[in-house]
């Protein structure tokens, strides 16, 4: 693998230069003024990166998968039931982790590739007349098949069943990338790490917690002690923590969170949109299909690409690491062999989105894929080029 190319992995993602330096520091005392200068900007930064306007915003040192069970043992009790869709690997994970901790999950089995069923969670909600459901689970951005949930839609469906279930949602692959939010949409836990849309490498689990689900953390009976939000935040209010931080880390979160601030939310997710964009129609111009099926919910921090019949797709990501020392992703679980997955989220621009449709075009054509190189660096080269901005410089 080299050093010199981006990765195309849905994480951990590209680490800009700057960030790379901002997590490099000497040894600081994380219980001094100079520790909490570094932390209250970065947790500030998260919040308004998550649009938690009231709710509080945590920060472990740990990866999504630590958020997850801080947000399940935090709010939660033994057989408590939650609601959940499997639908993807990642949903497949969070609904094990789950039933590990003794909750009865009342499971919907989606078809990989499609969105949370929002019209059968609807149904469950308002058949749930004695509101027996604690919790309903989304995962935001499945990263296993490329496909984006409807949360607000989500929340809407809650609330027209007046359910008083606590929503929890992934937001791994997309908070910081795709639009995300966590007030307007009443979403009471939120999730993510550091090593996607903050471009850190991994070790902090970022985690957004409305008021609503502050009010159950003292009644939830599930065992915590690390992942405890009570200690977090009693030393997250006096600017530190119950034990030792990754001090490195947070000065990175506070450095990453100005930079997506800086450039604008909204103009971080056009970003995305147009970068993602390319890839698709590089997906098209090869005639291939994604794992997506239906467009509105095709993600813009993932493409997950269906291998044509009699091709195994894990073939496309140890080609493109072994032969041109560029990283993709497999296919995971149910998809596993049968799709490729190109990341593209954090730090990334549209020259270097053109390098990874044409490498992927490389090694497609090694593997004896029907495809005509440079047909999908075109088809990309048509959605990112300028044309306006050609003629005007001419
Ligand atoms: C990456 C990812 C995770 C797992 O996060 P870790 O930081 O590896 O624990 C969870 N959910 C989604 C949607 C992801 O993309």
């Amino acid at each position: 693998m080299s050093d010199q190319n981006p990765v195309f992995i849905p994480g951990p993602t590209n680490i800009p230069e700057v960030l790379r330096r901002a997590c490099d520091l000497p040894t600081i005392d994380h219980r001094s003024a100079a520790f909490a200068d570094i932390f209250v900007p970065a947790r500030q930064a998260a919040q308004a990166v998550m649009k938690c306007e009231t709710g509080q915003v945590v920060i472990f040192p740990a990866t999504g998968t630590g958020a997850w069970e801080a947000s399940i043992s935090n709010t939660l009790s033994p057989g408590d039931r939650v609601l959940a869709a499997r639908h993807g690997m990642f949903s497949h994970r969070w609904i094990d982790m789950c039933q590990r901790f003794g909750l009865d999950v009342e499971v919907v089995n989606e078809t990989w590739g499609n969105p949370l069923p929002v019209a059968e969670f609807s149904r469950i909600l308002t058949a749930d007349t004695d509101h027996r459901i604690r919790a309903v689970l989304a995962t935001h951005n499945e990263t296993a098949t490329g496909v984006t949930s409807d949360i607000a839609a989500l929340r809407t469906a809650l609330d027209a069943a007046g359910h008083p279930a606590l929503l929890m949602v992934d937001g791994v692959s997309s908070i910081g990338s795709m639009d995300f939010r966590m007030e307007e949409w009443g979403v009471d836990l939120a999730v993510t790490g550091s090593q996607k849309g903050f471009m850190l490498p991994p070790g902090l689990a970022i985690v957004g917690i409305s008021q609503k689900a502050l009010g159950h953390i003292d009644q939830a009976r599930l065992p915590r002690t690390f992942f405890d939000f009570r200690d977090m935040l009693n030393s997250h209010a006096a600017g530190g923590y119950p034990y030792t931080p990754p001090v490195g880390l947070l000065n990175g979160l506070a450095c990453s969170g100005r930079m997506l601030l800086d450039e604008g939310l909204e103009a971080v997710f056009v970003r995305h949109r147009h970068i993602a964009n390319g890839v698709r129609a590089a997906v098209d111009a090869w005639g291939l299909s994604l794992c997506a099926r239906e467009p509105a919910s095709r993600s813009d921090t993932v493409t997950a690409i269906m291998a044509p019949a009699g091709f195994d797709a894990t073939a496309v990501v140890s080609r493109a690491a072994d032969t041109y020392g560029m990283a993709f992703g497999a296919g995971l679980g149910d998809v596993a062999g049968k799709v490729f997955r190109i990341g593209h989220l954090g730090s990334l621009s549209e020259p270097m989105m053109l390098s990874g449709i044409a490498t992927i075009e490389m090694v497609m054509a090694d593997l004896g894929y029907p495809i005509m190189l440079g047909s999908g660096v075109a088809a990309a080269q048509r959605v990112y080029s300028r044309p306006a901005q050609r003629a005007a410089a001419a």
